[in-house]
């Protein structure tokens, strides 16, 4: 299924808490068929650049814009609704419901529902479920979890719950993915997993979005690396001049 992704823009995003500056006129260009990276040491801001993308949190300064629409200025629920998707370092998931209903509940991930309990309450969700586990199904497939699509969903060990949740990401069909640290914790035929399911992802054509810490996943999958430092960018291009770029080196590994 094509997914119509949009340009993501920041523009002069700065986010302050209290008198800690998180971000620092941020300027980054996401575009869609790509996959952006965004990496940088602990506490250089990456997390608050994506909660300021999803809605989480407001921004003090700046701009930010999916295609044609503007964004900063929306709830959560309304960015959800125009096609961004955000997962989680820790999927968070409730007892009592199977793998291809977790999946087949990211559609109303899209609704004013922002928690799971909600999701559950939301009226028309067992009226519509049918078609939505069709769907979830072949999600399922692609993510090597569809002979585990009756068992409990907190059932899963990690990688399994990161797969999940991806499918249940790409069930309400996002022009913009944001993944959290994706590949943390994982095995590496875990993590090859989750990268031919993201190169799956961008050449159906989402705008990708990927804060992560894995090096090795960043190089191989990213067409666009933005290095975060002290809430400032630092440095961005192509993976191989990053890899080579000496104030990253020095910034984010540490050499
Ligand atoms: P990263 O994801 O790169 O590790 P974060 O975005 O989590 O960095 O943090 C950037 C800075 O903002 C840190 O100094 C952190 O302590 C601060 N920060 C993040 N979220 C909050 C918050 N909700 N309240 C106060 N300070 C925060």
């Amino acid at each position: 299924t094509p997914l119509s992704g949009a340009s993501l823009a920041v523009r002069g995003v700065s986010k302050l808490f209290g008198g800690n500056q998180a971000l620092k006129d941020v300027n980054l260009l996401a575009e869609p068929g790509k996959v952006t990276a965004i990496i940088g040491p602990n506490g250089s801001g990456k997390t608050t650049l994506l909660n300021m993308v999803c809605g989480f949190y407001r921004t003090d300064q700046g701009e930010i814009t999916l295609g044609k629409d503007r964004l900063d200025q929306l709830p959560p629920h309304r960015r959800a609704r125009i096609g961004i998707s955000r997962t989680f370092q820790t999927p968070n998931l409730p007892g009592g419901i199977t793998v291809a209903e977790a999946v087949s509940s990211g559609r109303y991930m899209t609704s004013r529902a922002s928690t799971w309990s909600a999701i559950f309450r939301t009226p028309g969700y067992r009226k519509v479920r049918r078609a939505d586990l069709a769907e979830a199904d072949r999600l399922l497939e692609l993510a090597g979890l569809l002979h585990l699509r009756d068992t409990q969903a907190v059932a899963l060990p990690l990688g399994m719950r990161r797969m999940l949740e991806l499918a249940r990401a790409l069930i309400a069909g996002p022009r913009l993915l944001l993944l959290d640290e994706t590949a943390s914790g994982l095995d590496e035929d875990e993590v090859d997993r989750i990268a031919s399911l993201l190169t799956r992802i961008r050449d159906a054509g989402a705008t990708v979005i990927l804060v992560e810490h894995n090096f090795r996943l960043v190089l191989e999958l990213a067409d666009h690396i933005v290095v975060l430092a002290h809430g400032e960018v630092i440095a961005e291009g192509p993976p191989a001049e990053i890899e080579r770029n000496p104030r990253v080196l020095s910034e984010y590994l540490g050499t």
